[in-house]
């Protein structure tokens, strides 16, 4: 379980967030949409262990996760990130996906094999030894997503894991993201400016606006009772 309580972050003294509240469950899809610049990216950075909140407290299964820097590296080995444009090495697709795994000590034929299955699930086998940089965008970002499993994370997160990519490879990666949730219980938290997005993927939804989160609920109660004007205007049910 991820909670967050009342999670602020300040850069040069502006607010971005400002006591974000709420909680992501075991085995849940859960997506953050907003508008640009709303703060999406800022609260998956500190979620993933990639900064610190100014204010607040973030908790994952009950353990302060910048508390000390032992438990914040102990948190960030089970979790997988996924970001908005592919993160690839210039080096073979099995190395780009090897990296967390040699990381953690793990042996090389365990690695292989892990590798394997990770590529096998991502619908990439046979890709091993292709140079990550000549893929496509989509499957760069599927090769992201191969990298982001293979540790088996207890948590995946992803910030708009499909922003660049062709409606064919948008499909595949939803797809994929259901179906890691379905098999491997994976919690995923994942940010989208693509309302439909969070509507097609996620158990709940909650809508950031003005540093926190103006509503959280399943994606019919978000789309169909929006909680305040400015939300209604945002999912576009004005009324
Ligand atoms: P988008 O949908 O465009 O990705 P977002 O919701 O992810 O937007 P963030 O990237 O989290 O928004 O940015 C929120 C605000 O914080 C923006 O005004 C941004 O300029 C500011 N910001 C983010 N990171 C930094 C930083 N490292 N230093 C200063 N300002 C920052
Ligand atoms: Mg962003």
């Amino acid at each position: 379980m991820i909670e967050l309580d009342g999670v602020s972050k300040e850069f040069d003294g502006k607010r971005v967030l400002d006591g974000v509240t709420g909680r992501v469950e075991d085995g849940e899809i859960f997506a953050v949409i907003g508008p640009s610049g709303a703060g999406k990216s800022t609260l998956l950075r500190l979620v993933g262990l990639l900064d610190t909140p100014t204010a607040g407290t973030i908790r994952i299964n009950g353990i302060d996760i910048h508390a000390s820097k032992e438990q914040s590296l102990r948190i960030r080995r089970t979790i997988g990130m996924v970001f908005q444009k592919p993160a690839v090495f210039n080096t073979t697709v099995a190395e780009n996906i090897a990296i967390g795994l040699r990381f953690r000590g793990v042996e090389r034929r365990t690695i292989m094999k892990k590798v394997r299955g990770a590529l096998d699930m991502v619908g990439l086998a046979g890709y091993e030894e292709r140079r990550a940089r000549t893929l496509s965008g989509g499957e760069m970002q599927r090769v992201a997503l191969a990298r982001a499993m293979v540790i088996e994370p207890e948590i995946l997160l992803m910030d708009e894991p499909t922003a660049n990519l062709d409606p064919v490879s948008v499909e595949k990666i939803e797809e994929l993201v259901i179906r890691i949730n379905r098999e491997l219980g994976t919690t995923i938290l994942f940010s989208t400016h693509d309302m439909y997005q969070g509507q097609r993927l996620a158990h709940r939804i909650a809508v950031l606006m003005n540093g926190r989160f103006a509503q959280v609920g399943t994606p019919r109660e978000v789309f169909t009772i929006p909680a305040t004007r400015d939300l209604a205007r945002f999912v576009g049910i004005e009324n």
